[in-house]
């Protein structure tokens, strides 16, 4: 049984972030997708909202899990027994990145292996901090969230 984890901020998450998850639950028998999170830095979202958003979008696949962790992704990853990091690739910009990501997240733990997914090519521009600057300038945001996500920013946060 292979278990992936997708770790990420996920604040908010997007179209592109859905689209890289059901792939990757399509090709490894579980999927952890993992809000990760720093008690000393606030993001935009508190991170059990991020989770539970994400909850609302995964309801219908079966094998994903979400969770949220502190810390390196590594020691998460083994204390899930986990050996693929799924992580997805949008620009070269993306890929210098996540490759030293990938390359450190390897020299910690060596049973670790990262797979990158390409987004289909309407989700390749979205990012999370587009979201948010498109949410706090009273912008459309649509056509980057799934529904229950635009509807609980719309509510919450578009009278920023
Ligand atoms: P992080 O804070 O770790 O960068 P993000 O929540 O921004 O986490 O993204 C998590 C993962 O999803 C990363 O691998 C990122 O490259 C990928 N990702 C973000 N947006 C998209 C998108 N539109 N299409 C495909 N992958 C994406």
């Amino acid at each position: 049984m292979t278990v992936a984890i997708y770790p990420g901020s996920f604040d908010p998450i997007t179209n592109g972030h859905i689209d890289i998850l059901k792939s990757g639950a399509e090709i490894f028998d579980k999927v952890i997708i993992a809000v990760s999170y720093n008690a000393n830095k606030q993001g935009f979202l508190p991170v059990e909202i991020r989770a539970d958003l994400i909850k609302k979008c995964v309801r219908d696949i079966r094998n994903v899990e979400v969770d949220c962790f502190e810390g390196l992704t590594v020691e998460y990853a083994k204390k899930r027994g986990a050996e693929v990091l799924l992580r997805g690739l949008r620009t070269s910009f993306d890929f210098e990145y996540e490759m030293q990501l990938s390359q450190t997240n390897h020299a910690l733990y060596n049973n670790i292996k990262t797979v990158f997914l390409i987004t289909k090519p309407e989700f390749n521009f979205i990012s999370s901090s587009c979201v948010r600057e498109i949410l706090i300038n009273k912008g459309d945001i649509k056509g980057f969230v799934p529904e229950a996500v635009a509807d609980y920013l719309i509510s919450n946060y578009a009278c920023l």
